[in-house]
């Protein structure tokens, strides 16, 4: 978030425009208006970016387009390959952000997007936060080309990582296959949670990170199990400001606190819904 904010205290002022997509992850609009300049909005198709469409809505003032993949809070992913067409279509003294927070959830996380750094007009992000479970450490990085690291590093506080962070992120990044053990096993247990809820009626997009999006058929519905979940302990995060109003989101958790959730909202859905 650190690094959105500076991107965005660098390359934006009153009058200039970023862009990001529908349900773009919601910090590019606060970064953004913070550095008081607007946000354009580029419509998605089935929950999910649309390239075209960030195409069709670039304007004269824009000069970042910031881009999640995989989404937050949508949870999908598109292909790699895209995004470096769409680069390629971009003019190229607008920045392209590529906030890969999630991309160690990705299906296809091979695919990298640190080859279009080097063309010097494409930043991408990664985070402690996700993959790695240190998001209350506040430590995450990104890979810049090195005109652009020169600027924005400058405007953030020299010492803005502390040294216990430091240190448990080095320690995360080399333990690699723990990681990757955790991230299988979050996956699994997702794409579990997610069939269930697929079976009791719910619209639940593939999620390529470690929530899922559970749409439900009204608004009410979505209010109402979400007070039946919280009457149980259960917190899942309502999605207001983004305008899906009838969608529910939830982090996978243990395996019986998902086990749990499934169960409420099984009986949710088959009593009254
Ligand atoms: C969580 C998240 C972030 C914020 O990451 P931090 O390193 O915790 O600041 C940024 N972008 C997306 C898409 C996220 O989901």
């Amino acid at each position: 978030m650190d690094l959105i904010g500076a991107i965005a205290r660098c390359f934006l002022a009153p009058g200039s425009r970023a862009l990001t997509t529908e349900y773009g992850y919601y910090f590019f609009r606060t970064a953004t208006h913070l550095a008081g300049a607007t946000l354009d909005l580029a419509p998605e198709h089935g929950l999910t970016v649309n390239t075209q469409a960030i195409l069709g809505h670039l304007t004269p003032e824009t000069r970042v387009v910031f881009l999640a993949n995989p989404a937050n809070p949508t949870g999908t992913f598109i292909e790699p390959a895209q995004i470096v067409a769409l680069r390629d279509a971009i003019p190229r003294d607008i920045l392209l952000v590529v906030d890969e927070a999630y991309s160690e959830f990705a299906a296809t996380s091979e695919t990298r997007l640190f080859d279009l750094v080097r063309r010097g007009d494409t930043v991408v992000l990664r985070t402690f936060s996700k993959a790695y479970g240190l998001a209350g450490l506040r430590v995450g990085w990104g890979l810049f080309p090195q005109a652009i690291g020169t600027e924005v590093r400058k405007l953030l506080l020299p010492n803005n990582i502390s040294a216990p962070a430091l240190a448990a992120a080095t320690a995360a990044m080399r333990d690699q296959a723990g990681m990757r053990a955790a991230v299988a096993m979050i996956s699994r247990r997702r794409d579990f949670f997610a069939s269930r809820m697929r079976a009791a009626g719910l619209q639940v997009p593939v999620s390529h990170t470690n929530f899922v999006l559970l749409c439900f058929a009204s608004d009410e519905a979505a209010v109402q199990a979400d007070a039946t979940l919280r009457a149980s302990g259960f917190a899942l995060r309502r999605l207001d400001n983004y305008g899906l109003l009838n969608c529910l989101r939830a982090t996978v958790g243990t395996e019986d606190d998902m086990e749990e959730v499934a169960q409420i909202l099984e009986l949710f859905l088959s009593v009254s819904h």
